[in-house]
């Protein structure tokens, strides 16, 4: 039986409800005077059901699929501004003991190369990484107790934090690791991380467990209720996500939407927020094997509707997206993307051999964070290396309540242009350079409270003399 505040996986997931809710949006995928309905009270940002949103998805006339477009992209400029924050994956293990037959690290594949940074070898890859420009990484690390116990987790965000190195500094470590106790979430929390991403892979627990056939992440409960334990451990911003292609796309689209109301009425804070990865190709894996692949069209639909239905929530795109596949999902409301990204263990410092393959999937957007940077200023948008609100404590309810406010607005731009000029000053080549530094001018002008305006026209001028890590 469904019941959204349940601590019960399949309660909080349920399948009845979630067949009814696909059943409700076929039957009326046709009304659109229902469809318009919907759009017009998602008009108001402040998010729809999964039902409304499921209608939304479904509904297959093309002059609503534009309406939708359109809605997307003004509620992302009302509640992000033009801003896009950057970051990269670090691998540090790919040693792992599950069994997902969609990821080259299960434990059964005897022919990748497994590798485990050392401290040292972190310390490198770091470095290369704030040479590169970034602030904010997602750590990565298969589920190996052996290999990769908590104690291994934490030394490692512990040396990141300490590296110093000229002007770079990494501000914001998230962390992507399997499920695991309220214990093991506190000693994260202590550790300063910032959100903890968890992908469910898919919400439908039969594909679920076909699809993890061994090893600790193939109980579908322990893995859908992780999300509960890290926020019970005091961890305020957690990250979500479904490997679209796993399963049929509606469902699990129905199913991420469940997993964020049920936070927000347990916790009172939906998912910081939801990442939509596809399958791509990688050692050992071939994602035709997997016949529920997500056409373009569709996807982009997909994140449209879920910026409308979450409004508050960050969505997140990785390097596994081709540069027109991002391009078209900023407009739709994807508020991050990684830049410059190695998907191998030890891949920033050097590339892999050729009889090496240390990498979890093959990237399509293999351009450098410069390159990346550089086509975000062409095509409107401010690179942002912002880390403030973790930093300044605004995490969960109280990050939420100033997006629902709308107030986060004032403070990302501000804080995308602080962040871009320190990156401009320290890593970027002349002519993005100068390209940022004409859209700093410009947006400095934009924004619309004097007093702000002022401080940032000060900090501006203490980064370009050498000063840094200024926020609001
Ligand atoms: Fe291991 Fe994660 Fe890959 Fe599964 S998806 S095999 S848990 S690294
Ligand atoms: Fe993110 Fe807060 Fe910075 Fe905006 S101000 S980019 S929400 S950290």
């Amino acid at each position: 039986m469904y019941n959204s505040k349940s601590k019960k996986a399949t309660e909080f997931i349920d399948d009845a409800e979630i067949r009814r809710t696909l059943a409700f949006a076929e039957e009326n995928k046709d009304n659109l005077e229902m469809v318009r309905d919907i759009l017009k009270r998602a008009e108001d940002c402040k998010g729809l059901n999964y039902r409304d949103a499921m209608l939304l998805l479904e509904c297959e006339d093309p002059e609503i699929h534009q309406e939708i477009f359109d809605l997307a992209g003004r509620i992302k400029e009302k509640f992000y501004g033009n801003r896009i924050v950057m970051f990269a994956p670090l691998y540090l293990s790919n040693y792992c003991v599950n069994g997902c037959v969609y990821c080259p690290y299960h434990g059964q594949n005897k022919h990748i190369t497994r590798k485990k940074l050392t401290q040292e070898e972190i310390v490198k890859e770091v470095v290369a990484l704030q040479d590169m420009g970034h602030k904010r990484l997602a750590l990565e690390a298969g589920e190996d107790p052996k290999n990769n116990p908590i104690e291994y987790i934490l030394e490692c965000i512990d040396t990141i934090y300490n590296i110093k190195h000229k002007n770079g500094a990494i501000r914001r470590v998230n962390v992507n690791i399997a499920a695991t106790t309220v214990e093991n979430y506190k000693k994260l929390k202590d550790a300063g991380i910032g959100t903890y991403i968890l992908f469910q892979e898919t919400y439908n627990k039969k594909s679920y467990e076909a699809l993890h056939p061994s090893g600790p992440k193939s109980d579908y409960a322990y893995h859908t209720e992780a999300m509960d334990r890290a926020m019970e451990a005091g961890i305020d911003d957690v990250g979500c996500g479904v490997l679209f292609g796993l399963e049929m796309y509606k469902y699990d689209f129905v199913g991420i939407l469940m997993h964020a109301q049920h936070l927000e009425d347990t916790f009172g804070c939906g998912p910081h927020t939801i990442s939509v990865p596809r399958v791509r190709p990688a050692d050992d894996i071939d994602p035709d094997t997997f016949d529920n692949g997500v056409p373009d069209d569709v996807f982009k639909r997909i994140i449209a509707v879920l910026r409308i239905a979450v409004p508050y929530t960050g969505i997140i795109m990785s390097t596994r997206e081709s540069k027109e596949m991002r391009a078209a999902a900023l407009h739709l409301g994807v508020s991050q993307i990684s830049g410059g990204s190695r998907t191998s263990v030890g891949g920033y410092v050097e590339e892999e051999a050729e009889d090496e393959n240390s990498a979890q999937f093959d990237v399509s957007d293999t351009r450098t964070l410069g390159q990346v940077v550089d086509w975000l200023i062409d095509e409107g948008h401010v690179p942002s290396f912002c880390t403030a609100c973790y930093r300044e404590g605004r995490t969960g309810d109280r990050f939420m309540s100033l997006v629902k406010s709308g107030q986060i607005a004032n403070i990302c731009q501000p804080n995308a242009l602080m962040t871009l000029k320190e990156y401009l000053e320290d890593y970027a080549e002349e002519g993005t350079k100068k390209k940022g530094e004409a859209l700093i001018n410009k947006r400095l002008e934009m924004i619309p409270n004097e007093k702000v305006k002022e401080v940032v026209r000060e900090h501006l001028n203490d980064i370009h003399e050498g000063r840094r890590d200024f926020r609001l």
